[in-house]
């Protein structure tokens, strides 16, 4: 056989190159593209195997711009609720994986949904009743909220005299008493306590989930939180060669210290560049999320005076993103609601004015789930990126009944506003926040398009 035949030839499609253009036919030999044309200019080339597209559409790969690696790939070792669709199925689950997991001191896992629940609360007395001796610690989809168990509460002293700290709340019962679920800064009370993954599970987990994503399609993903334990498996698997995800990850900025950190995450940063790794970006959350109304807005959620919860207070931003723009790192935010948005966008200026705006540095906006109109523009005026995850744009129960009963008419106006912000020059990413829903990309773009989620 001829040796420079290609193992295959892809021909008379639709193929997007990398560089933008369009061509119709794609020749791969030893899982290398070696020929790119008309679909005529590659016709006389030998391949052992033809694929004719008949005008299908022919992508490069995909990238995914926001998205949880570890935790999806941690998903076959700890209890994983996502296939649940019930508290029910939560429940029996759990009992399941206690039983057949007896030497674990914790049941640690995630993946239930607040639409289980009425008020998107669970209760730890349930939990109680399927795993009374051990400690419990399960994460909700988007990882905001904890279901915790009686005996893990005792574990970590909290009572009815514990106070929320300042950036999370402990859910209570109407006599004081916690129960049972924890939001945001509160979920480390508890969560603090559970033994971390091994560095062997850590590393299997990376190649758990990049093997499952190729088979998406996705060649590269920007990972939303990398820290010490997770950049050490990247190392391990980078050295080893098995790191074929183009892997960008964003170092987590810790709210429990300050300034001082960026030491240690310029450290790692120098660390993190090593085959396909690249670390470059320092992730902040500046608030929660809407449904359990620490989603940070401008006016107050419906019918109450509250106003989320803002991680940090504007100045202090201000000088975190100064000092990091700075140091050349591309900062990447959680930003669910508009008083986020806004309070994101008003410290990436300040940075530019205090360090001028010499480089092309694309801060990321991650979520962007209310956009005030005036707030719109300013993306393409900044340079920020628009890091939006479609798959959310849809009427789920998430959406119709813990969202936009709470925001009113018009602040729905402007919900997951894509279009608006593409017509207001936003350069605009697609991530899929996997586990928090589907990696598949064509899931997520359908959404995008039709904003109707087929599960
Ligand atoms: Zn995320």
């Amino acid at each position: 056989m001829d040796p420079n035949a290609a193992d295959l030839l892809l021909t008379g499609g639709r193929v997007h190159t990398v560089s933008g253009g369009e061509a119709e036919s794609v020749a791969v030999r030893g899982g290398r593209i070696v020929a790119v044309g008309s679909s005529a200019e590659l016709a006389g080339l030998a391949a052992s195997r033809v694929l004719e597209l008949e005008g299908r559409t022919v992508l490069p790969g995909f990238q995914d711009a926001h998205l949880h690696p570890t935790s999806g790939g941690l998903l076959a070792i700890v209890c994983n609720l996502h296939e649940t669709s019930s508290a029910e199925e939560c429940l029996a689950e759990i009992k399941r994986y206690a039983a057949e997991n007896p030497e674990r001191e914790w049941i640690s896992g995630d993946g239930w949904s607040m639409d289980f629940f009425p008020g998107g609360n669970p209760d730890r007395e349930r939990l109680d009743a399927v795993v009374p001796g051990r400690p419990v610690y399960l994460e909700n989809r988007d990882g905001h909220t904890a279901w915790v168990n009686s005996r893990a509460l005792e574990l970590a002293g909290i009572s009815r005299d514990t106070a929320d700290p300042a950036d999370g709340r402990i859910e209570r019962a109407p006599d004081g008493e916690p129960s049972g679920a924890l939001h945001e800064g509160a979920m480390d009370l508890v969560g603090a306590l559970v033994p971390p993954p091994t560095p062997a599970e850590l590393e299997q987990a990376l190649l758990n989930a990049q093997a499952e994503l190729h088979a998406l399609g996705i060649t590269a993903w920007q990972d939303a939180v990398v820290e010490a334990d997770t950049l050490a498996a990247y190392r391990a698997v980078a050295e080893r060669g098995q790191l074929t995800m183009r892997a960008e990850g964003n170092l987590l900025w810790n709210r429990s210290r300050g300034e001082e950190q960026v030491d240690d995450l310029l450290a790692m940063r120098e660390r993190g560049s090593l085959g396909r790794l690249r670390i470059r970006g320092v992730k902040i959350f500046q608030d929660g999320v809407l449904e359990n109304f620490t989603g940070a807005l401008l006016e107050p959620y419906e019918g109450t005076d509250n106003r989320g919860l803002g991680m940090h207070e504007p100045e202090e931003l201000n000088r975190m993103l100064t000092l990091l723009d700075g140091h050349g790192f591309q900062v990447h935010l959680h930003t669910i609601g508009d008083r986020a948005v806004r309070e994101a966008l008003d410290a990436i200026e300040a940075a530019q004015r205090a360090n001028g705006k010499r480089r092309d540095a694309r801060h990321h906006l991650a979520h962007i789930q209310l956009v005030h109109p005036d707030d719109q523009p300013r993306f393409a005026e900044l340079g920020v990126v628009a890091n939006a995850q479609p798959y959310w744009a849809a009427h789920s129960r998430y959406v119709d009944e813990l969202t936009l009963p709470f925001i009113g008419e018009e602040r729905a106006r402007y919900h997951y506003p894509f279009a608006s912000l593409v017509r207001a020059g936003a350069p605009l990413a697609f991530g899929s926040d996997w586990t928090v829903s589907t990696a598949d990309p064509l899931a997520q773009i359908e959404v995008a398009v039709t904003r109707v989620q087929h599960p």
